[in-house]
């Protein structure tokens, strides 16, 4: 009788099972590098093409691969680090799996050389699509060169479904940072299209960081160390006062490998407890080591997740030491939210013991009290009828002398109406009904509207800075300033590059106080991991959201009188009033009869 199940050829096993190793360049570049950890490199150079769609290549120092282990390499459920079931609960390597490799020659070209230690000469392999096209000896140093080509030449579907450039490199870019994060005593060169991107020496931990991150990370960083019999850590806890709104500065490793724990992560956020502004984020590089025994890193095919043994202890003794860390130092709450002035002193500043300049700081700033933004009432055209009566009733309420013109600031500070509620909201009594506006959302719809304005009509308003502020950017911020320069320019900030690395910031938007310009930047230059690119309907929708999310008023801000009345002008110019750029609404209505009903 005839069977129908066959069994499927290795090759076409190997693209499923490739499926799950490799979804991106990224996937590659984390398998490669961690290959040449477990071969015991000391210097690892990574070498993309095109965010790695063209070109990944890891070079390293590390053992090597004998002629016969070199073509097993290749083959799958082929690992030189276990060889029983026991092994896999006492892993001291990245890899165990024997898949990599692979399914990495399933579905690209791939190209190796390798030489061990005692072997005179070295040899190499050529695979494309699980076949080997050529084989030779030839004369490499020690270690191992891996390059892969033309990734998923043979699956067009998998192909197509690669992101732009900008993308792939910051997934690639994110993988590089946990491993080189992990392995400071290793030395990392990392290139793409020919531009060194990364050079990252032998160093000590923090050194590490300030090397990935940029050289102000020094100072901003406190060391946690706690020894138990559970887990030894080690490692560093943001100052509250630096910690950002975004995600990116959060890494644990375990044993040396990077993981993501939503339970650890509680764990250390409650020791941040109190000592945040509202929607930042805590920031750690903490480093636990634990009896290999003691831990599951089984249960994911990308291995980022660990189960441990003793959870609730760990977290107990995770969050003490990160409160100890926080504590010792005396970072007090009253430090991060009544910012002295001179914690916001330019960066290039920060560490001269001269006198301060006397502009630089403008602790009084107040966004309404801008004569510029009377020309953004231009931008008024469509508005939604509810509010167009508003609109009307005001107008009917005004003393009748005043000349249209002379609308803005001056219309309604005459008559105050107005008055804020709850340090949160604005409320606007009128004939028939209430408004009542949320002040935050409303100042986002302001300022995101005017963003876009300046960004898509090149007509960024400008202020002159008397002091320059210099800004030394890191190689992942330089990358992503080449996405948003000309955004930038647009907005009204003038820039320029100083020896490559250093951002120079001459003049920045008229709206845009001089203390916030910082953060303004680095926002805008920081990765954006927690935000889906789906999300923005463009890149001008993504730099005036960025931008709208760092310069909007907080819930919270008390706002006098003319702020108040300043801001509801500013918002009636809005094309859109609805809703906020982050599509949360933006007011209710109170009407008389609601209240008369509910007084009835
Ligand atoms: P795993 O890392 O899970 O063992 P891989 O498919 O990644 O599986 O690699 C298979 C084997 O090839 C490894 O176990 C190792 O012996 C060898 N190998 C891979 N990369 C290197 C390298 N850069 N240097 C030395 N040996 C390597
Ligand atoms: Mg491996």
């Amino acid at each position: 009788m005839s069977s129908k199940i066959l069994l499927l050829p290795n090759h076409v096993s190997n693209q499923i099972a490739a499926g799950e190793v490799i979804q991106r360049p990224a996937s590659m570049v984390k398998e490669l590098l961690e290959n040449a950890v477990d071969a015991k490199a000391r210097t690892i150079q990574l070498v993309i093409k095109n965010a790695g769609k063209t070109l990944v290549q890891v070079i390293d120092d590390g053992e090597g691969m004998s002629n016969t282990d070199l073509y097993l390499a290749f083959e799958r459920h082929a690992t030189s680090k276990i060889s029983v079931a026991e092994d896999l609960f006492a892993l001291t390597t990245k890899g165990f799996r024997g898949e990599a490799l692979a399914s990495i020659a399933a579905i690209a070209h791939v190209e190796t050389h390798t030489r061990t230690k005692k072997d005179e000469v070295s040899s190499s392999l050529k695979i494309e699509g699980s076949k080997v096209v050529d084989k030779s000896i030839s004369t490499h140093p020690q270690g191992t060169s891996i390059a892969v080509k033309s990734l998923f030449y043979n699956i067009p579907a998998r192909r197509n479904f690669l992101k732009s450039d900008h993308v792939e490199l910051r997934h690639v870019i994110n993988e590089f940072h946990r491993i080189a994060l992990a392995h400071p005593e290793i030395k990392f060169l990392f290139f793409n299209n020919g531009n060194e991107l990364f050079d990252l020496p032998v160093s000590g931990l923090k050194q590490r960081i300030s090397g990935i991150f940029g050289n102000k990370w020094d100072s901003q960083l406190l060391p946690v160390n706690e020894k138990t019999s559970l887990a030894n850590i080690k490692g560093f806890a943001v100052k509250p006062v630096f910690t950002k709104k975004t995600k990116g500065q959060q890494f644990f490793f375990v044993n040396d490998r990077f993981i993501k724990s939503p339970f650890l992560h509680h764990a250390v956020s409650t020791a941040f407890e109190g000592l945040l502004r509202p929607g930042y984020q805590p920031g750690y590089f903490l480093y636990l080591q634990v009896d290999p025994k003691s831990i599951d890193i089984n249960i994911h095919p990308t291995k980022t997740e660990v189960k441990f043994e003793e959870e609730q202890n760990l977290y107990s003794i995770l969050r003490a030491a990160v409160k100890h860390s926080l504590g010792i130092f005396q970072v007090m709450p009253t430090l991060d939210f009544e910012q002295n002035s001179s914690m916001e002193v330019p960066y290039a500043f920060k560490d001269k013991s001269a006198v301060l300049p006397p502009i630089g700081i403008d602790s009084n700033f107040n966004p309404f009290k801008n004569d510029s933004n009377s020309n953004f009432s231009s931008l008024s055209s469509k508005k939604d009828p509810q509010w167009e009566g508003l609109h009307s009733d005001l107008q009917k309420e005004e003393i009748s002398s005043l000349n249209h013109s002379q609308e803005s600031l001056m219309k309604i500070s005459e008559s105050p109406k107005v008055f804020q509620l709850f340090s949160k909201y604005i409320v606007c009594p009128l004939k028939t009904h209430m408004l009542i506006i949320d002040q935050k959302r409303a100042h986002q719809r302001v300022l995101y509207e005017r963003f876009l304005n300046s960004i898509t009509n090149k007509k960024g308003i400008s202020q002159q800075l008397l002091f320059p502020i210099e800004l030394k950017l890191n190689s992942q911020q330089l990358d992503e300033f080449q996405y948003v320069e000309l955004d930038l320019e647009m907005l009204g900030f003038q820039l320029n590059m100083k020896k490559g690395k250093t951002l120079v910031i001459r003049g920045a938007p008229d709206h845009c106080p001089v203390s916030k310009i910082e953060e303004v930047i680095e926002t805008l230059l920081s990765e954006s991991e927690d935000e889906s690119s789906l999300e923005y309907f463009s890149h001008a929708d993504q730099v005036a959201k960025r931008m709208t999310k760092c310069l909007a008023i907080k819930t919270g801000e008390l706002l006098d009188v003319k702020e108040q009345q300043a801001l509801l002008d500013d918002f009636f110019g809005c094309k859109e009033t609805a809703v906020s750029p982050f599509n949360r609404k933006i007011f209710i209505t109170l009407e008389k009869t609601d209240i008369e009903k509910k007084l009835n």
